[in-house]
Order: C-alpha cells, then structure tokens, then sequence
C-alpha cells in the first residue's frame, strides 16, 4: 500500500472551463472567470474587493507594497509558518520581529504582540494555521491602539470563520493560497482581499505592473499608464478557469475533509487519553476546515520514529515548518529571543495524509498503523 501526503484532487469540470477559457480569444488576467472567481470571494465572504494572483505569496507581496513598508520598518509574524509570510516583507526593506507560537497551538501567541511592538512597527500578520482562527479581536484591538495594519495569512483559511465570521475578511488585507496542497488549488495560485477600502484603488494598479489598466478596461479612462510601483501578479485566464471548476465544489470538498478529519481524530483520541501525543486543540471561536491534521509527538526522537514505521508501511507522514527565526537565512537577523513553542511545534509536530481521494478504509489503515 502506497498512501502519499497529498494528491491534488479534479473535480471533474476544470478541462471543459479551460477549453471555455481558450474559445473565448482572450487567455490573459481579468477576463471572464477571473472576474467570476472574484466575484465569488466578495459575495459568499463579504470580502471587500478580491483580487486574484498567481500564488499567496504574490498576494502577500501585493500586501506588503500596500502597507508601504519603508526600509527598517517592523512587522511582527510568527515563526512557525511558511517562508512567504516574512519574506514578502524582507522583500520591501523590513526587519522581522518573530512572535512565539501558542502553548496550546501552533499559531501566533496574541499575548505576546503587544511587548515587541516599538515605533517602527508597522504591520502584524496572523497566520491561521491550519484554518483555524487567531484571536482577531484581540489581534485587532492591539492593532487599532497601537495604528498598525493587520495582514490575515489566510493561505490555508478558505471557508474557515472567527465568531461566525469569515477568515480573510477580518484584517485591512488578506492573502490566500490555491497552491495544489491547499483545500481549493489550481496548481499555484493565490487572491489578495482588500477590506479596507482606502486600499482598493492602489491595489489594482500595483496588480497590473503599476498601471491603471484596470481602469481603462472599464472604461473609466481613454488611455492607460504608468502611475506607481508593481509587478505582474495576475493569472491567466486559464489558470482561473480551472479555478473556477473547484469553487463549485467547495462544499463537497470541504464535507469530504470533514469526514476524514473526524475519523483520524476520534480513531487517536484513545492514545492521546493514554499520553502518547497531544491532537489538535481548536479554540471555541474558530471553525475548523479540515485543511489539515496533525499530532504533536512527546519528542523529536518519537516524530522521527512515527514517521519512519509510517513509511515502511507506505504512509507518507510529513513534519511542517522549521521555525523561521532558526533558517539559515534569518537566523543571524534574529534578535536572539529563545520562541520555545515554535521549536517545540518545529521539532514534535506531524501531520497526516488528507485529500479529497483518501479512503475511509485507508484512513483507518493509517490509525491502526499509529497504534
Ligand atoms: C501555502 C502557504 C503560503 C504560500 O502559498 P503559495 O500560494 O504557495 O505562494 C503562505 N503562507 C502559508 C501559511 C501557507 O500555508
């Protein structure tokens, strides 16, 4: 038995929405089904206006030019998430304060941010990890009393919601991810939301190579130019046809995840009685949308076992983020303060095989091999 961490699932409709695409002459960004996959986003979340790019980390570079970040400017993110998250940032000048992650979760302690907040802090991003919320109200709060701007990394966050409200339309901006690991994917690509809305307008022209073209498709102006700073972060119409395929079927996807989600917990929860890991532990204010499962292991020696009986099975387990204040590239940029959860989290966490595809059967298989 071969089980693989992931296998990107089809729907079954994205071919016939690419040939549509390719029938209508026109296969370059903000054409017909990007306008629909955006349209999508602002009517089911509210989100103010929603831009579609080619990753999430394009989004969070979009985001990054948005909140005007100046060389030496500070922007608190956790350590435990993926590189883009600080890397956008570093891109335009600044200097990363990394925040601890929560002894009970992976995500960003929020009682941390207030005491690493100096003058030059501009921007804290919140990553819902694993599509579960932070505390937004907390993390807006501080943000409002402090007049600092707050990205929502919601990359694995779609359809995931904080006291009934929808992840990425909580924060000034938003960035998710539909990378092929994600729960909707069209390979690579990503959307940037934008709630406030003294942002919208620069946000298109930064999307389109720093021009107002946007503006000139609707119209609104007889020629387009070169007005600001941007870059290419528009996917092609192909890439939103295929897109548009799986936004169809959020609800069957996410259902099916669901499914898979409860049984690798209820199958555990016996050996987490016993002390042998910790599952997840989901706050009362989040929703959980299963982009993820994971256990923490007691130790680093325990992971590295797990995983390897795993693999001589034919399960493919996998760890997650290394801790990015400990990465070769930060690592001497850092200031030095020990972030003991995120090693923690860095060292003992391990996450488990969940696609759309896996089989009931299979997931059982896979519990049984952990016991
Ligand atoms: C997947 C992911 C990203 C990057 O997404 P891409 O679309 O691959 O650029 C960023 N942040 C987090 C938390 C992610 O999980």
């Amino acid at each position: 038995m071969q089980i693989p961490f992931n296998k990107p699932c089809l729907t079954g409709k994205e071919l016939d929405y690419i040939k549509d695409a390719v029938s209508r002459g026109k296969l370059s960004g903000n054409g017909h089904f990007t306008q629909k996959c955006q349209e999508f986003f602002q009517g089911q979340y509210g989100f103010k206006k929603c831009l579609l790019t080619t990753s999430c980390t394009d989004a969070l570079e979009m985001a990054a030019i948005l909140c005007n970040i100046q060389p030496g400017d500070e922007v608190l993110v956790p350590s435990y998430t993926f590189v883009s998250t600080a890397n956008a940032f570093v891109l335009r000048g600044a200097k990363i304060v990394f925040v601890d992650s929560r002894e009970d979760f992976p995500g960003i302690d929020e009682r941390k941010i207030e005491s690493l907040i100096t003058p030059r802090t501009r921007v804290i991003v919140p990553v819902h990890y694993a599509g579960v919320a932070c505390d937004m109200d907390v993390i807006m709060d501080i943000a409002k009393r402090h007049d600092l701007l707050v990205v929502e990394d919601a990359a694995q966050a779609v359809n995931s919601y904080y006291k009934g409200r929808p992840l990425g339309g909580i924060g000034h901006f938003a960035c998710f991810s539909f990378h092929e690991t994600k729960n909707i994917q069209c390979g690579e690509g990503g959307m940037i939301v934008i709630n406030d809305e003294r942002f919208c307008k620069r946000a298109e022209i930064i999307w389109e190579k720093g021009t107002n073209r946007a503006e000139f498709f609707r119209g609104e102006v007889s020629k387009y130019v070169w007005v600001d700073i941007g870059s290419s972060y528009l996917p092609s119409e192909v890439t939103a046809a295929f897109l548009w395929a799986q936004i169809e079927h959020l609800g069957e996807l996410q259902e099916r995840r669901k499914l898979i989600w409860n049984l690798y917990f209820e199958g555990l929860k016996p050996l987490e009685d016993k002390g042998y890991f910790t599952l997840p532990k989901h706050p009362d204010y989040a929703t959980n949308n299963a982009h993820a499962f994971y256990l923490v292991c007691n130790s680093p020696e325990e992971r590295t076992k797990l995983i390897a009986h795993l693999k001589q099975q034919g399960v493919l387990a996998v760890f997650h983020y290394l801790g990015l204040h400990n990465s070769t590239y930060y690592v001497e940029k850092h200031d030095g303060r020990s972030l003991p959860n995120c090693d923690r989290y860095a060292g003992c966490l391990v996450r488990l095989p969940l696609y759309y595809a896996l089989s009931l059967e299979e997931v059982m298989k896979i519990i049984d091999f952990i016991k």
